[in-house]
């Protein structure tokens, strides 16, 4: 079942952690050159919707997986939220409307689940979406990326195009941002873990309460459930992408401290927000069309750390 989506493919995003996971799969199962469209942000701005109009007109792909997005964690939402939302509804609208007017017959869109409800029952199935008020600390990204999946829902509905969504899970993997305020608490925990040991410090704060449960999907999982997902005949609206099974943050912490080394003391912040209690998805609905996640989080953390690594050394972050 792992095969080349059908026709030229357009990567949007492809320097994120999503994009260039999809990129390496795409590349894996041995795409041509010719088949492969990406552009980065200093060729193509997707919130030019003019832009975007000629380029969708130019190139016409088959085939659009669409990573490109405004991405960051708990205090990036938080502190920016008119970026977070105009930036995500402006790109979301123009590549699906241009998508449709050129003929594109395949759009996945990306989600994620910060999109539902703050208190949707757990583990968090598809049809919880739009049933309850959203997390506060998200709001503004959850908004756009909502819109997002309606435009295809409704585009298909009307249309009769083949346009769906997936929502992934927390990722991480290489290519993350290592931010230390501005990213997500993998490779923020990675990065000051890392530093701890480095400098030989006995403490690493982490913020919250450590008591928020998330769960994690490894990207290069994430990327091959995309294409998977491109290839079914009939694929679901909205579809979650996850492990299914969460940890608290304070044994993630555990879990960075040991992966690198470090040995003192881990202490909370507890004038950091928590965010939402609780995040794991229900994935009976991407099992039941045959894929599931392969790599377990003490692999994937490790194989993270080594990616952090290596970024480091080689002055890439
Ligand atoms: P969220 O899943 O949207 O809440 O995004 P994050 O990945 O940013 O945060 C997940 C949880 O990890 C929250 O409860 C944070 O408070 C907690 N956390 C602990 N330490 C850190 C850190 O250094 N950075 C971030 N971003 N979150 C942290």
């Amino acid at each position: 079942s792992e095969q080349l989506p059908k026709g030229r493919i357009y990567v949007a995003g492809h320097r994120g952690m999503v994009g260039a996971a999809v990129v390496r799969h795409l590349q894996q199962l041995g795409i041509n050159d010719d088949d492969l469209i990406t552009r980065d942000r200093s060729e193509l701005n997707l919130i030019r919707q003019a832009d975007v109009e000629s380029f969708f007109d130019a190139e016409r792909p088959d085939v659009v997986v669409f990573a490109a997005a405004k991405v960051g964690g708990i205090h990036a939402n938080n502190t920016y939220p008119a970026e977070f939302i105009y930036d995500n509804l402006m790109m979301a609208a123009n590549a699906i409307h241009a998508a449709y007017r050129f003929g594109t017959a395949r759009f996945l869109f990306l989600g994620s689940t910060c999109i539902y409800p703050r208190m949707a029952p757990q583990p968090m199935p598809e049809d919880c979406l739009l049933t309850g008020p959203l997390e506060s600390t998200n709001e503004a990204y959850a908004l756009a990326k909502i819109s997002g999946l309606k435009l295809c829902e409704h585009y298909r509905t009307q249309y009769g195009v083949k346009f769906h969504s997936a929502m992934p899970t927390n990722l991480y993997g290489p290519g993350d941002n290592y931010h230390p305020e501005n990213s997500h608490v993998m490779p923020a925990m990675i990065r000051r873990f890392h530093e701890a040991v480095r400098d030989g410090l006995d403490e690493v704060v982490v913020w919250g309460t450590g008591t928020p449960r998330r769960e994690f999907l490894h990207v290069d999982d994430l990327a091959r459930g995309l294409i998977h997902l491109v290839n079914l005949d009939q694929p679901p609206n909205l579809v979650n992408v996850g492990t299914g099974t969460d940890i608290s943050i304070r044994e993630l912490a555990e879990l960075i401290a040991e992966t690198t080394g470090f040995d003192g003391k881990i202490s909370q912040d507890t004038s950091k927000p928590d965010g939402t209690p609780v995040k794991r998805t229900n994935i009976d609905l991407i099992k039941s069309t045959g894929w599931q996640p392969r790599i377990d989080l003490e692999t994937g953390v490790r194989k993270t750390y080594e990616d952090f690594l290596r970024a480091s050394q080689s002055g890439a972050l």
